[in-house]
């Protein structure tokens, strides 16, 4: 049996990108697809999405966008990071589009000019005179997901700075621009975390009539009992004041379930059970209520078990618990649904 599977489920997918296309109103979804698609599989997530309705591609790197060249010759792939001097010849040979985030414009391959409307991070102070291949003007929202007024301030430095530009395409909005500030929409939005199903506001993703793409299942490897004053686990962190039963999941901080996850339920069988002890690199205990089977099946991301959660309860957002799954077959079977 393997140690825990991984499900992509692309008719969840599908549904995303439908909700995001009617809040859309007429603009472009391009599709997100960085970090391997989130941790859920760039090249199946992009087929998909593409399939649905999305118009472009967009990725961190140069690399990432070349590895996705090879699957889709013709779709448009934006790169939203800087580019090294060295990689512009290999984007302008792929057709790949670059933005243009700190001065330098690239030759003989498109470019999108990056305004730095409040984010603080990667984009021009203004926007130099454009140059011939400026095919779009694009900022990044800072905090769409918890200050509006912030947002709203910098949806109105990008409209004031771009309005002569309506000849290219200005995109502003991530997910939570598009789902929460019509006036962010404008040509295209540039959407990641909603279309994997998970809130870009870190709670119930339904509210949004979002649809989470990702499971990740496993099982109880081992059942033990615990007589008082035993422990599991590295520093004994958990200790029995009485007798207890626990088990051990076959997944541990190496496969993304980590450290700082001591304290979140699972669910096992049907009941949600608290993860007990010190997660391990390969493994962690949960806490039983009674004695179940070995085998019994562990959901630790899916139905009733939301990945946000586990980000709460981590001090974390659904983002980098996502982007930190490993999906290599030396430690998880990964299966796509619905292709
Ligand atoms: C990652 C990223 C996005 C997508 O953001 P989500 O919140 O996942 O929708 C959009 N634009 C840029 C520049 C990004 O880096």
């Amino acid at each position: 049996m393997h140690r825990s599977e991984l499900t992509v489920d692309l008719g969840a997918l599908r549904h995303n990108v439908r909700v995001l296309l009617r809040a859309l109103a007429g603009a472009e979804l391009w599709a997100v697809v960085k970090a391997d698609g989130y941790g859920h599989g760039a090249r199946d997530v992009a087929a998909a999405a593409l399939a649905e309705g999305a118009s472009a591609l967009c990725v961190a790197t140069v690399a990432e966008a070349l590895a996705l060249r090879g699957s889709f010759r013709e779709a448009r792939i934006l790169v939203m990071g800087p580019a090294a001097s060295v990689e512009v010849a290999p984007a302008r040979t792929a057709g790949l589009e670059l933005a243009v985030v700190d001065g330098a414009v690239p030759e003989g391959v498109r470019v999108h000019l990056k305004l730095d409307t409040g984010m603080g991070r990667w984009g021009l102070g203004e926007l130099p005179a454009s140059p011939a291949e400026v095919v779009g003007v694009m900022s990044h929202l800072a905090s769409a997901d918890c200050d509006p007024a912030f947002t709203d301030l910098q949806v109105a430095r990008f409209r004031e700075a771009t309005a002569r530009l309506s000849h290219l395409t200005r995109h502003l909005a991530n997910s939570a621009g598009v789902l929460r500030f019509p006036a962010a929409r404008l040509d295209a939005a540039r959407c990641g975390i909603a279309l994997y199903g998970l809130s870009p506001f870190g709670g119930d993703a339904r509210a949004d009539d979002l649809r989470p793409v990702l499971g990740w299942r496993s099982h109880l490897a081992l059942v033990k009992r615990l007589e008082r004053g035993e422990s599991t686990g590295y520093g004994r962190r958990f200790v029995a004041d009485a007798p207890e039963w626990i088990g051990i999941v076959p997944v541990g901080y190496a496969d993304g379930f980590r450290r700082d996850l001591t304290g979140t339920s699972v669910r096992v069988g049907e009941e949600l059970c608290p993860v007990v002890g010190t997660v391990s690199m390969d493994a962690f205990a949960v806490r039983l209520e009674r004695k179940l089977d070995a085998g019994t099946p562990v959901t630790i991301v899916g139905e009733g078990v939301p990945l946000e959660r586990h980000a709460a309860h981590a001090g974390t957002i659904a983002y980098e618990l996502a982007t930190g799954i490993q999906s290599s077959p030396a430690r998880a079977r990964r299966v796509v649904r619905g292709a």
